[in-house]
């Protein structure tokens, strides 16, 4: 019986983790998050991990005094994350926390060749060289749970010879301003921006899916995933996410995975690959699929899809600087205190001003990560 460990066990991503390790009959051996403290709880009371973390060092305290009547310990801190993800009793990690957070952790997993069921796209994005290269060295698997991703690996599972892929197409659901002009989002809100029409998601993505980031993200992801240049890699918006991405072979066969829109799909299988067992996401009706339609990405309007494509071309560090820029300029545009477009005048400002340098050490990662967030502050007090 599969043990999991669960990084950001309240988020959108590890609450239907929860249902598909309850579905499958798994087990629980740490739950981790930042300070949802009462949710924590619940699902300490329901899954009796051995080990509970809250990031933050006062919800810890008072997730303490919740759980003393039961026999899960609880942590917090960096150090907490680490210790649930290097558990000697959990077989698969899965780092479903949001940002470049998880990073640490995941490498300490890596450390301990757990499996990685990888939802921190973050993670890759800023160090994704660093982390496959260690993932290697130890001989340790990571599994996509991200959808087009996921889609990918199931698709490239029967050709394991890379030399045969011609391309990989990663589809974009377009988000909710697709179709609109920089003119029409000059007044764009944060309630606008989480509306997406497909996916029910976090904040963070969410904004990501609007400003199409997440796109850009998860072209970086993929090269690093499937060592990919990235005149190998092609984004596609499919306004229904039924198919979640395709591989295209060099004698022109397109193999695409379609499914409903529903996570859960993609974590069973990165827990339960290479096996498949009975479902807990739905079942698909053709007939009642609406017509499937494929179209260009509008990387006018959509500045950080091209801002994010520029950086993936760049050896180093750029990765590193757009993923922290952007975290930073969508934390503001969380907090209304700016305006949709300056998420991208933002990121752009600390391209240009943090400087490139290379990115193989988790020290220069770090690095890049916390000049890029300056960059975004300052460019913020000027404007
Ligand atoms: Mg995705």
């Amino acid at each position: 019986m599969l043990n999991v460990s669960l990084l950001g066990s309240t988020g959108s991503i590890g609450r239907q983790s929860l249902d598909v390790i309850a579905a499958c009959g798994m087990s629980v051996a740490a739950i981790t998050a930042n300070s949802s403290v009462a949710l924590l709880e619940e699902q300490a009371r329901q899954f009796r991990p051995k080990l509970a973390v809250a990031y933050s060092e006062a919800a810890a305290r008072d997730l303490k005094v919740r759980l003393a009547d039961t026999p899960v310990r609880v942590a917090a801190g960096m150090d907490g994350l680490i210790e649930a993800a290097t558990l000697s009793e959990a077989d698969t990690v899965i780092t479903s926390v949001v940002g470049m957070i998880g990073l640490k952790p995941t490498l300490a997993a890596i450390g301990e060749r757990k499996r990685i069921a990888l939802a921190n796209k973050e993670t890759l994005v800023c160090a994704g060289e660093l982390v496959m290269r260690t993932a290697r060295e130890n001989g340790a698997e990571i599994i996509p749970v991200d959808s087009e991703h996921s889609a990918l690996f199931q698709c490239l599972e029967c050709n394991r010879d890379r030399g045969e892929v011609k391309r990989l197409i990663l589809t974009a659901s377009g988000g909710p301003f697709f179709g609109k002009k920089r003119e029409d989002l000059l007044n764009a809100t944060r309630a606008d921006a989480l509306k997406h029409p497909n996916w029910s998601m976090g904040a963070k993505i969410t904004t990501d899916s609007a400003t199409l980031m997440n796109k850009g993200l998860e072209f970086i992801e993929a090269m690093r995933l499937y060592d990919m240049p990235p005149e190998k890699i092609s984004i596609t918006v499919h306004r229904q996410s039924i198919i979640h991405s395709m591989v295209e072979y060099c004698d022109n066969a397109v193999l695409a995975q379609m499914g409903v829109p529903d996570m859960r799909l993609p974590i069973q299988y990165a827990l339960t690959y290479p096996r498949r067992v009975k479902a807990v996401a739905g079942e698909m009706d053709l007939l009642k699929c609406p017509p499937l339609t494929f179209e260009e990405p509008d990387l006018d309007t959509f500045r950080c899809l091209a801002l994010a494509l520029e950086a993936a071309k760049k050896p180093g560090n750029p990765c590193a600087i757009l993923n922290g820029a952007n975290e930073a300029a969508v934390g503001f545009f969380l907090e209304d205190k700016i305006r949709f477009l300056e998420i991208a005048e933002l990121v752009e400002y600390a391209m240009e001003k943090v400087p490139h340098g290379p990115a193989d050490t988790l020290e220069q990662v770090l690095a890049a990560d916390a000049a890029a967030r300056e960059a975004v502050l300052e460019g913020f007090a000027r404007r």
